[in-house]
């Protein structure tokens, strides 16, 4: 096998804060991409099963929504444009409401946050404190919200509350589903309900139905209508993060579409933006929407390239049925061959839902060897969970068949290679 090629990153080490993280898994200097392809300086090309951690969803360089973009350019569109209206805002906004809001009987209305998911969380936060008039916000274990100091109150993660450097306040946690044993919503409930329970009443909850960061973990149908309800029955509004399992991810546009529960706020961001382009949405009951003018502010709430191409994603893909169809054969390939070989090791099995999905690992160590092996035969696979434990497979949600499976045997092969 030859090694992935040794590129001039001497600047990047230099100038480039520690903070940086995934390109010390996967050190080579990209120039290109198309579809689930990355072409670094050197022209070898790597199956991207990271998919910025999400924003590409439709692949890099979708040939119609970079036309659109271009043909923007081209016109000297308007580019940025804070909160005015412009014609490619007017456009998305209609495209938005006619093929995914109108058809899902969402009555939401639209606000345009800054381009950051914990942007758009923190939007969600205030709006539910506003609402309510309650400070708490209930949240539950492993789930990830962003790094910004709302967010990061409800986001588990031990190292990323470290970087707060203040203490994270205005935020109880509750066991997500399958978290210990037992039934965690009917310990939710009692706490809730008990005078000495020790939870004051929640302005809001904020819960992933696929946890990305925290491990692919995938909440039942069920759990997730009970949690609704548990909520709804006690006044608390109920906050999907769809920032990661949002935009078709997990088989249907909004994660919790066959949960059947219709959250009162709901984050969109990474594939929102059709090409990865900064975009995000927080998506409000109308009743909610009581902010006064600009009191969640921010300069770039209108990338008009973003508008742009996500028009051109939700006209591509979401006219009809075929697209999510199409998501979930691929979640049903993935899970079959992540059991197949699960079935042929000890320690590993399957997690998650649709192409969120990932193959869990006992040992973290194993799972630290598979991403690392698997660079080497040009599969750029990421880690979660709290321990990294997972090697999360989240490819293209267009990637072709047989560059999937491509990529599966990738998998597979250095799988046997970490045989322990
Ligand atoms: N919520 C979830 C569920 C996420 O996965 C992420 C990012 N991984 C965020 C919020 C934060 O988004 P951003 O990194 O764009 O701030």
């Amino acid at each position: 096998m030859r090694e992935a090629a040794v590129s001039d990153v001497d600047v990047f080490v230099r100038r480039e804060s520690q903070v940086r993280s995934y390109c010390r898994s996967f050190p080579a200097v990209f120039r290109s991409a198309r579809g689930a392809v990355l072409i670094a300086e050197d022209g070898s090309e790597y199956l991207d099963f990271l998919c910025v951690a999400g924003a590409a969803n439709y692949g890099h360089n979708d040939p119609v929504l970079k036309d659109a973009v271009l043909r923007y350019l081209a016109e000297d569109g308007v580019l940025a444009s804070l909160d005015l209206h412009t014609v490619a805002k007017r456009a998305f906004l209609e495209a938005f409401e006619r093929l995914i809001l109108k058809p899902r009987g969402l009555p939401h209305r639209v606000q345009f946050t800054g381009p950051t998911g914990t942007n758009a969380v923190e939007a969600a936060l205030k709006a539910a404190r506003k609402a309510t008039g309650r400070s708490t916000i209930l949240a539950f274990t492993n789930g990830y919200h962003g790094m910004s100091l709302g967010a990061l109150a409800a986001t588990g993660n031990a190292q990323a509350r470290r970087g707060a450097g203040v203490p994270l306040a205005h935020t109880v946690f509750a066991r997500f589903d399958g978290y210990g044993e037992g039934d965690s919503l009917a310990l939710l409930e009692r706490q809730l309900d008990d005078p000495s329970g020790g939870i004051d009443l929640p302005a809001a909850a904020i819960v992933e139905t696929v946890q990305g960061e925290g491990g692919c973990n995938a909440a039942s149908w069920r759990w997730l209508e009970r949690l609704a309800y548990l909520l709804h029955t006690r006044g608390i509004l109920l906050i999907i993060d769809d920032v990661q399992a949002g935009c078709g991810r997990t088989g249907t546009f909004f994660s919790f579409e066959r949960a059947g529960i219709a959250p009162d706020l709901i984050v969109l961001s990474k594939s929102i933006g059709g090409l990865g382009l900064p975009m995000s949405l927080l998506l409000l009951r109308p009743e909610l929407d009581l902010w006064q003018p600009g009191e969640h502010n921010g300069t770039f709430r209108g990338n008009n390239l973003a508008f742009v191409a996500a028009r051109a994603a939700i006209e591509r893909y979401w006219t009809d049925g075929a697209f999510a169809q199409g998501v979930q054969a691929r979640g049903d390939i993935i899970r079959a061959r992540i059991e197949r070989m699960a079935a042929r090791h000890r320690g590993l099995s399957y997690t998650g839902r649709g192409l969120l999905a990932g193959l869990r690992c006992s040992d973290p160590a194993r799972a630290e060897a598979i991403s690392r092996l698997a660079y080497r035969r040009r599969l750029i696979i990421e880690r979660c969970g709290p321990h990294d434990e997972v090697v999360k497979t989240m490819p293209p949600l267009n990637i072709p068949i047989e560059q999937l499976h491509e990529g599966l045997d990738r998998l597979e092969r250095t799988v046997d290679e970490t045989m322990p």
